[in-house]
């Protein structure tokens, strides 16, 4: 398509359903006082103004209320991560039941990864893809090791063609179905965070599926930006980190996913906590552990209030926006923005990210040709957030919830000038 003009991101910004969210966000301020044009929402969300007032209540609640907070505060500590289901099943695409916010993403991938990685002498296989992010490499190979397993020996990374750089779907069910046998799990990213890179959730799981494997997702980077259904594309697994997309801060819970045809599974090996265990026998400490039905089942401790908190108020925005209409506003926003990288000279930027809508999400990894150190130092003197990686791979992110399409008209009017060398606000 023709690439939009500032006037015409203008008017979508002013016709944007969704443009009123922006107003809800802290937006850091670039060199010059102004707001900066954030680009990395894959990295670190924005905090929405109301977690403040979140955080500071369930202080009062602490300071008014010491331990009586656990049943009479305002939203009682005891049920906490039960106050926040309903969100994350929204998110992600599940019943309430499917899902629990705990821990943080790489303590979950361990704890499903216990129950859901169960090696044999003759299916013992990890399959993950090629280039996934570093904590997911050394979670798989770790628990390789734990069961006695060489990583080298059990663990699989499928790669893009030679000279591609992306995943065929094709191939990753053309490979399960051919050497599937001793494949124990297959565990992808539902985005790869270096190139943006969104997978069939569906068809993964059921080559995994018709391979004999357990099939999970890390959903990093695509909890909050592609539209999931992990209930109806039947996943055995999966687990989120909230502070990405969902705008929770730093460090905050994170999600994990167990498709109800786990929820009630006494007999899978699982690290227990008292937390996990059926709320109603759990104060009267039983000697055994009795695991309650659904993802709550994996918790072991109780809930952290502080860090839940952020995604009780974030989570509460994506229920308000909802998923469907988020992601319709970021194929538009991300496709105004290839549309506009497109128009830049040949051969200047090239786009790693597939340019298939199917195929990714917000993010666009841009692959730039010419002087990588003048663009970065350009990206952050005018008031630009974008994620730079040595030598000349940028990765931006225009969120639906809180970017514009004059957002990712400046970015282009700036990877423009750069690339052509045209003077430039810094320069100038
Ligand atoms: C961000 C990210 C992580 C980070 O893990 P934490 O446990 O939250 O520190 C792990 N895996 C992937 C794929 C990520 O994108």
């Amino acid at each position: 398509m023709a690439p939009i003009d500032l006037d015409t991101a203008r008017r979508l910004d002013r016709d944007d359903p969704l443009r009123s969210f922006r107003d809800r966000f802290h937006i850091p301020p670039g060199p010059d006082g102004r707001d900066s044009v954030y680009l990395c929402g894959n990295s670190l969300g924005l905090q929405p103004r109301g977690t403040r007032q979140a955080m500071l209540d369930e202080l009062d609640d602490w300071a008014r209320l010491g331990v009586e907070g656990h049943f009479d505060g305002r939203h009682p500590w005891y049920s906490y991560h039960e106050q926040v289901a309903e969100a994350a099943a929204h998110v992600v695409g599940a019943t309430p039941e499917e899902v629990v916010m705990m821990n943080g993403l790489t303590t979950n991938l361990h704890l499903l990864m216990v129950s859901f990685y169960r090696p044999t002498a003759d299916r013992f296989r990890i399959v993950t893809e090629a280039g996934a992010f570093p904590s997911d490499r050394y979670a798989v190979a770790s628990q390789a090791r734990f069961h006695g397993y060489d990583p080298d020996d059990a663990i699989v990374e499928l790669a893009p063609r030679d000279g591609e750089t992306a995943l065929r779907t094709d191939d990753i069910v053309a490979w399960l179905d051919e050497h599937g046998a001793d494949v124990a799990l297959v565990m992808l990213g539902g985005v790869n965070y270096y190139t943006g890179q969104a997978f069939d959730l569906r068809a993964i799981t059921e080559a995994g599926h018709r391979a004999g494997a357990v099939v999970g997702f890390d959903l990093a980077h695509a909890a909050g930006n592609l539209l999931l259904n992990l209930h109806d594309d039947g996943p055995d697994f999966a687990a989120w980190c909230s502070y990405k997309y969902l705008n929770s801060g730093p460090g905050s819970v994170a999600g994990a996913f167990v498709h109800e045809r786990h929820a009630f599974a006494p007999d899978l090996p699982r690290f227990a906590g008292w937390w996990g265990n059926d709320p109603k026998t759990r104060f009267t400490m039983p000697e055994t552990f009795v695991p309650q039905r659904g993802a709550a089942g994996w918790q072991l401790s109780n809930a952290p209030v502080f860090t839940t908190a952020p995604f009780r108020v974030s989570g509460a925005m994506f229920v308000e926006a909802t998923m469907p209409a988020l992601r319709a506003k970021s194929e538009r926003l991300t496709g105004a923005l290839l549309d506009l990288v497109d128009a830049l000279p040949e051969g200047s930027v090239e786009v790693i990210t597939p340019r298939d809508v199917a195929q990714r999400g917000c993010q666009l990894s841009l692959h730039v040709h010419g002087d990588a150190k003048r663009l970065q130092a350009m990206l952050q003197s005018e008031g630009f957030v974008a994620d730079f990686r040595p030598p000349s791979v940028v990765r931006v992110a225009p969120v639906p919830m809180y970017n514009t399409f004059e957002d990712v008209w400046r970015l282009a009017d700036l990877l423009r000038r750069v690339v052509t060398g045209a003077p430039t606000g810094a320069d100038a």
